[in-house]
């Protein structure tokens, strides 16, 4: 019988139970004690691993607001600490980088159909240079966001991507930047590769789940060492009255048969007894969290204690829509 609170490896990373905990905006950037009482409750909770708030590689991009800037110059000294404080409960980091709108110079907001190829060698060398300080700072790993709507998810839908050179056309080629940019960072830099990946995207002629399937195993080839299936504005599909979760689960499994490398998924689970009934009637492993950590960053603790439990979390999404690492309620 699998549960949560199982021992486990993901990859190179040993963890102490299969909850991967992802985390999302940042609005305590201004208060680096309270980020680092947030990181001390969550990695003491019994999590197995932590991703972190969405870091953000450029100063002009649409959430950069909300996420805590790579560029800064506490940025370092804010990675390093949280490092070391999840490290001290045994606890893996992943740092988690995307963005979602690519400048050049005074021309804002280019497309990707637009990207000349220097665009496209200056966002790998800028994502490599990120990871750099990631492993710099201490972390285990870096997760890569090629999914939800980040620009890189864009870059290799269909329906965005209509580029007739090396970079568009077959999944192989829209996926060609990200598959060098994993090459690179294996080849050159002591990290835990994750790959963030949309399942589909509903629009039509848009990323679909063949395709996923097919950047998947694109990705394990060159070197990534997990892959967390997400969807495009996965939140607003989980909430007390709606549930995506059933699609989720069925194209992870599918996804598990067809490549080797961990897959972690998410989907607005809340509740332990239904996690592990998930984990018993499926060959998926990992479950990633997001909002129940915001709700209390420590929940597990009680989960584990009482061999059960139910997130306080009311799915709401206030948090999500408001762009802020703290609950509304609690
Ligand atoms: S604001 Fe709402 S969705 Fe966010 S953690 Fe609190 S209860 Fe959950």
């Amino acid at each position: 019988m699998k549960t949560i609170f199982d021992k486990c490896k993901l990859g190179d990373l040993t963890l102490k139970s299969r909850i991967i905990r992802t985390g999302l905006w940042e609005s305590q950037q201004n208060d680096l004690d309270a980020i680092y009482e947030r990181y001390e409750k969550i990695a003491s909770s019994g999590v197995g691993l932590i991703t972190s708030e969405l870091y953000s590689i450029y100063p002009k991009d649409k959430f950069t607001e909300h996420s805590f800037k790579m560029g800064n110059l506490n940025f370092m000294t804010m990675a390093r600490k949280i490092a070391e404080i999840t490290h001290s409960y045994d606890v893996p980091i992943l740092g988690q980088v995307e963005f979602i709108k690519y400048n050049r110079g005074i021309d804002l907001d280019i497309s990707v159909n637009d990207l000349t190829i220097e665009d496209i060698r200056q966002i790998q060398s800028d994502i490599i240079e990120a990871a750099q300080k990631l492993q710099v700072a201490g972390f285990d790993g870096i997760q890569l966001s090629v999914g939800n709507n980040f620009f890189l998810s864009k870059f290799i839908n269909p329906y965005y991507n209509q580029r007739n050179d090396d970079y568009g056309g077959s999944v192989f080629n829209r996926m060609r930047l990200v598959l060098e940019l994993v090459k690179v960072m294996k080849d050159n830099l002591d990290l835990h590769v994750s790959v963030k990946v949309n399942t589909f995207d509903e629009r039509k002629d848009g990323f679909d789940s063949h395709e996923s399937l097919e950047a998947c195993k694109l990705l394990e080839k060159v070197g990534a060492d997990s892959i967390q299936v997400t969807r495009p504005l996965s939140p607003l599909y989980f909430t007390k009255k709606l549930s995506g979760e059933g699609e989720l689960i069925d194209y992870t499994n599918k996804l598990i048969d067809s490549v080797d490398v961990p897959v972690i998924v998410g989907g607005g689970f809340n509740n332990m007894l239904h996690m592990n009934e998930i984990l018993n009637s499926t060959d998926i492993e990992f479950l990633s969290m997001y909002r129940p950590f915001v709700a209390q960053g420590d929940f597990l603790k009680d989960w584990k204690d009482n061999g059960c439990g139910e997130s306080r979390c009311l799915k709401c999404n206030n948090c999500y829509r408001t762009k802020t690492s703290t609950c509304y309620h609690y």
